[in-house]
């Protein structure tokens, strides 16, 4: 069976050395030794000045809508996964939803100035599969009206823009460290704030709001990543380069093989080095996607309908219609992407779209 993805699990012995550490230690989380380690080693590998790692990519979500979000309505993108728009509701915020650009899948900066009321308080976007929004265009937006920017970043590790790590735009980026994210804790996240007072509260937040032992600095949640999970992520992060090498593989092999005459594929855009974290074909229709899919189902390959449905249809949402990112959703499909993949299942799944789509 060929899965949309396929977590890369390091040689076991590798994770057991750490945990013999940890049993050494007697400590399991609270920011232990290894927590402490891993965000030490991703601040090298990033180049970031601070990065606060969690225990998942949807709370650092919560807690920067909560600290920036203000009860107000947060501008955002339709075309991400649920947890972007899940969060400003669950913080008592309102989504107000802008539309997508078709070719680069991000929200449509020359569409948000009209969708600002006295009450935006932020813009929530998402740097869809790794691919950067307009970001100077938002920030151009975002200064012009005094809104904070919080891009989804869940998708982007290892990802440049403008030759520095992407996670350094925005008010607030987050990002997740779930199994079927490139790198990853099994599950697990990171908050990245470029504001220092900020980068305080943050961190107050994350663990209930304790200042010391008996003092509280303010509200706050537990957010805190475990050491069997920080142990994890180091063992992962020795092997980053080869899962990217190897991903770059298999998008090639996509990019020359398939016939992008009869289907879309993402636009990254310029001044990106972007991190191959999915490959999403675009096909002319919702009823050629469900062939494609059944062709390859018959075969035992499992793509995945991501993002589906467009945020702004599902129930509880309820928000206006968004005619681009609703027809992108309906033909979407990610195909099979992961360090390691067969190359006889890659010829296979190249012929069947191949075949489905003239
Ligand atoms: C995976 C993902 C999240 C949620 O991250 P978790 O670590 O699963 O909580 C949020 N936003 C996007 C765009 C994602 O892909």
């Amino acid at each position: 069976m060929v899965n949309v993805t396929k977590t890369f699990l390091p040689p076991l012995e590798e994770y057991q050395n750490l945990l013999k550490k940890i049993w050494e230690n007697e400590w399991l989380t609270n920011r232990g030794q290894f927590t402490l380690e891993l965000e030490e080693k991703l601040k090298i590998y990033l180049g970031l000045d601070n990065i606060l790692i969690t225990n998942n990519g949807t709370i650092p979500l919560q807690i920067a809508l909560k600290l920036l979000g203000n009860n107000g309505e947060i501008i955002t993108t339709p075309f991400s996964y649920v947890a972007t728009t899940s969060s400003i509701i669950w913080e008592n915020c309102k989504p107000i939803f802008v539309d997508i650009n078709e070719d680069f899948l991000t929200i449509d900066e020359t569409k948000i100035e009209n969708a600002i009321t006295p009450n935006t308080t932020a813009i929530l976007a998402t740097h869809v599969f790794g691919n950067p929004c307009h970001i100077e265009e938002i920030e151009k937006i975002a200064k012009k009206h005094k809104l904070y920017i919080i891009y989804d970043a869940a998708h982007c590790f290892g990802v440049k823009y403008k030759n520095q790590s992407i996670f350094k735009y925005g008010t607030i980026s987050t990002c997740s460290f779930h199994a079927t994210k490139i790198f990853h804790t099994g599950e697990g996240g990171a908050i990245i704030s470029n504001d220092k007072e900020l980068t305080k509260k943050i961190y107050y937040s994350h663990n209930f709001g304790h200042d010391g032992p008996l003092n509280f600095h303010g509200l706050g949640i537990n957010a805190k990543i475990s050491e069997l999970q920080s142990a994890m992520g180091i063992t992962v992060l020795n092997h980053i380069d080869t899962i990217l090498k190897k991903r770059k593989e298999v998008v090639d092999y996509y990019n020359t093989n398939l016939n992008l005459n009869k289907l879309k594929i993402i636009k990254i855009r310029e001044n990106t080095e972007w991190n191959y974290s999915y490959y999403p074909i675009i096909l002319s229709s919702e009823n050629k996607l469900l062939e494609v899919q059944k062709e390859l189902n018959i075969h035992n390959i499992f793509p995945r309908r991501y993002f589906y449905p467009s945020l702004n249809t599902i129930k509880y949402v309820n928000g206006e219609k968004m005619p681009i990112s609703e027809s992108i959703s309906s033909r979407v499909l990610c195909l099979p992407l992961y360090a390691g993949i067969d190359s006889s299942d890659l010829k296979k799944i190249v012929s069947i779209v191949n075949k489905t789509i003239c």
